[in-house]
């Protein structure tokens, strides 16, 4: 099995703990890497060392323009890398190669982006109101960023980090699942190559507890760019609060589909069923409630089914397979226990249902893609992220009744809405409670458009423009250009 090390410094260190753990592939349930079991040590040390490279060297003497070309080329890099690096995630998480491979050729565009706009941002002068001063304002790098990533889509979710908080100037520590390291070990191999002075990018692996929380108490991490769950993100949020670091929080979701009768039938089964079970639901923004006008309700079913049913499970490295294993073992858990609750609550069981125990599932961790219709939003099933292949058909009567359905969870992050009223598409868009709403689409996300939740789905944005003043810090500077500065204990 191939052993992962840890990269500090620009060096691969071993754990200070002097412990591996195995990485599991979800389709064959054996483990196949040995990854370093880091803890508080290595987190501080790589801290350290962050700092350092933030505080010294030749990072802080760098423009920002020079920033910029580093971050392109670590876009080539990764381009040219795509392919490998993506089979290294199918490994790790069990999606399915086809998107993986799309991810990681997309993924450079991020480094693109953001390193354009390095040099692209700036301050204001002040037109100020009082009389003999000059002021200015600047933005600054916040220092030490912690970024703490998921299973799910572990290059794509770091580089929506990595990308402006480097561009900003500042320095990471990153920490990846424990379920799915290699990849982020893989990728940080072509940081020296793209021209990242030592220590600028640092990668701590092991579990949430023992290294990724040393890195959310630390006193020298100044900003914690976090993907995960909401129970993870809650206990992280917190402890940021402690010490009054920024965080920027993507959380879970509820997301509504919600289909009109007057939208475009095929189109709308199309984006349900790809809303729910690419990825096998392992998304934060699965359309996991599927909201279905009464008129067209039962004649829709039927169209979803008849397509939910042809998904052809198996290997994620075969270009064929459309549903894939869940990554994880607590995970394929997790799902299971969650069709029983459904079953429980009286939701009607209309696909799947359980283990899927096709040949080609072999070992795996597989979950029949799983349907169930008569599901009230009050019910556990429809209020709760299950982050697996089960979708909840919700009927609703009309445009209101679809609003107060939709936005009645805890959480906010994605939505879509499928009409062919422009008027409508336009209303739902302003009263649908999330960061993202798709209108006759799903699943689109770009590095150009802002993505983040509402309510409990999370804490800032990511992508788009904005995305790099998550990682700054805005200064006043005042200089006194005539102003008299008089004795302060003689009155005037
Ligand atoms: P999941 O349960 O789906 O694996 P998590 O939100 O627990 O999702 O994990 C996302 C990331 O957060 C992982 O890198 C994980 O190691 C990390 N993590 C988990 N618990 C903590 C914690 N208490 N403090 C900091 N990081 C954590």
């Amino acid at each position: 099995m191939k052993k992962y090390q840890m990269y500090v410094g620009g060096e691969w260190i071993s754990p200070k703990s002097g412990e591996w753990f195995e990485s599991f592939n979800p389709f064959t349930g054996e483990p196949w890497a040995l990854i370093a079991r880091g803890n508080a040590q290595d987190a501080d040390q790589a801290i350290r060392t962050a700092h350092t490279a933030f505080t010294e060297g030749p990072w802080p003497q760098m423009t920002a323009s020079q920033r910029g070309q580093i971050l392109r080329k670590l876009g080539d890099l990764i381009a040219k890398n795509a392919d490998r690096l993506a089979e290294f995630e199918v490994l790790d998480n069990g999606k399915l190669i086809a998107e993986m491979r799309g991810q990681l050729n997309y993924v450079p565009q991020w480094y693109y982006y953001f390193g354009g706009l390095a040099d692209k941002v700036q301050g204001e002068v002040i037109p100020l109101d009082k009389k003999g001063y000059f002021n200015f304002t600047r933005y600054e790098p916040l220092g030490v960023v912690a970024a703490i990533t998921p299973w799910n889509s572990p290059l794509l979710l770091t580089a929506w980090k990595l990308a402006p908080a480097l561009a900003a100037g500042n320095t990471i520590v990153l920490k990846p699942s424990e379920f799915t390291s290699v990849s982020t070990l893989e990728f940080v191999k072509l940081i020296e190559e793209a021209g990242f002075p030592a220590g600028v990018v640092n990668v701590v692996t092991g579990f949430g507890k023992e290294v990724g929380m040393p890195m959310v108490e630390h006193a020298l991490t100044r900003k914690i760019a976090f993907t995960g769950s909401d129970t993870t993100g809650r206990i992280i949020n917190e402890a940021a609060a402690r010490n009054f670091k920024k965080v920027g929080l993507e959380l879970g979701g509820k997301s509504p589909n919600i289909v009109f009768d007057d939208a475009n039938i095929e189109d709308a089964v199309n984006g349900a069923v790809s809303g729910i079970f690419a990825a096998t639901g392992q998304t934060c923004i699965a359309g996991s409630r599927l909201l279905i006008q009464q008129s067209i309700h039962d004649a829709f079913v039927e169209k979803l089914l008849a397509l939910a049913k042809t998904a052809k499970m198996g290997n994620p490295l075969s270009l064929d397979t459309q549903v894939g294993p869940v990554t994880t073992r607590p995970q394929y858990e997790k799902v299971l226990s969650y069709i029983d609750i459904a079953k429980n609550e009286g939701a009607k069981l209309r696909l799947g249902g359980g283990p899927a125990t096709r040949p080609e599932c072999g070992k795996g961790w597989f979950v029949e893609p799983t349907v169930f219709t008569g599901v009230d939003n009050r019910m556990r099933i429809a209020q709760e992220e299950v982050f697996g292949p089960v979708l909840s058909i919700i009927p609703f009567k009309d445009e209101d009744e679809a609003l107060r359905i939709a936005n009645d969870v805890r959480f906010g992050l994605g939505a879509g809405v499928w009409t062919r009223d422009i008027g409508r598409a336009i209303r739902m868009s302003e009263r649908i409670q999330s960061g993202t709403v798709w209108v006759n689409t799903y699943r689109a996300v770009s590095y150009m458009s802002p993505f983040g939740g509402y309510k409990d789905s999370g804490v800032g944005r990511e992508n788009g423009a904005q995305a790099i003043y998550e990682y700054l810090q805005l200064k006043s500077v005042w200089i006194n250009t005539g102003a008299a500065t008089g004795n302060p204990f003689v009155m005037r």
